[in-house]
């Protein structure tokens, strides 16, 4: 079995932005040689987390508006006594800080409407990274 592991760097600008890393990821999948397997995609960070949907400008403005709602940055959150960010930590932990795809043939698998995307929640970060591990045949 083939594990090719990539690190992706990137930095963001807003306290919530969605970056969208499918070329990135792609493009390792390409790189790793791997035909048939998986492709893990994970952020090592408590504050950000990544999806998989559509890139369309009113959908990533709709995602953010709901983790806004859900996880309510102005809230009286406990670890808002030590810092300011309680909220990216609940999302990062509740949305998921990783997801999987399959390698097929080469390629990785995803919808049409499936880009990959890193949610920002507690920026802008001028070094954030997203693990890419790709394994199999
Ligand atoms: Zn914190």
């Amino acid at each position: 079995m083939k594990i090719y592991t990539e690190e992706i760097a990137l930095s963001t600008s807003n306290r919530f932005e969605l970056v969208d890393i499918t070329s990135r990821v792609e493009e390792a999948v390409r790189k790793s040689g791997v035909r048939n397997g998986v492709c893990l995609v994970f952020a090592p960070h408590a504050t950000a987390a990544i999806i998989a949907n559509e890139h369309e400008r009113g959908l990533v403005e709709d995602m953010v508006d709901l983790i806004r709602e859900l996880f309510r940055p102005d809230a009286a959150w406990r670890h808002n006594r030590i810092d300011d960010n309680a909220h990216a930590h609940l999302a990062s932990a509740l949305i998921g800080a990783g997801r999987v795809f399959p390698v097929l043939e080469g390629r990785l698998v995803r919808g049409t409407w499936q880009n990959i995307f890193l949610v920002e929640m507690d920026g802008p970060r001028a070094r954030r990274k997203v693990i890419v591990e790709v394994m199999g045949e």
